[in-house]
């Protein structure tokens, strides 16, 4: 079965077993979850580490339309982003068939966005978010979730 195929399936399980509610597309909890795209955290977090205008762009469209007041930016223990090295990634891009030439109009470290500590990385996305012209004053917590155990710990308290 193809991947497709295979979350078609899955769907079709779901549908099944759901008890369909009307939901609002408002946030019940007033609060915007930022994080990882990392599979394992569906686990814990329902909705990036390295924070770019799409998320800022998200962020304001949940604070401005979607009634959320708070901000809980979350990272994990190991995100793959650590270690996220241009050099590699140039070998893989190549390896699928990019062209050097068009690797060569980006600066791959800025557009990978690797860091070298997770929990720097979430201090540092918290502050960007903080001081972006277009966000407005609102708590802006930041957070690590250990990938094994699930533990949420604080580090940056936004209140
Ligand atoms: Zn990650």
């Amino acid at each position: 079965m193809t991947v497709l195929g295979d979350v078609l399936k899955d769907n079709r399980e779901f549908v099944e077993n759901f008890q369909g509610i009307e939901m609002s597309h408002h946030a019940a909890k007033n609060l915007v979850i930022l994080s990882c795209m990392d599979c394992r955290l569906i686990e814990f977090l329902e909705p990036a580490s390295i924070v770019g205008e799409d998320a800022i762009r998200s962020i304001g469209a949940a604070l401005y339309n979607l009634d959320a007041n708070e901000v809980l930016v979350v990272g994990h223990t190991d995100c793959g982003m650590a270690s996220a090295d241009a050099d590699e990634l140039k070998e893989k891009m190549i390896a699928r068939g990019i062209k050097e030439e068009d690797i060569a109009k980006y600066d791959l470290a800025e557009w990978i966005g690797g860091f070298d500590d997770e929990e720097e990385n979430v201090r540092n996305v918290v502050e960007k978010i903080k001081s972006h012209p277009l966000i407005p004053e609102v708590p802006v917590h930041g957070a690590i979730i250990d990938i094994v155990t699930g533990e949420l710990k604080v580090l940056v308290d936004g209140y």
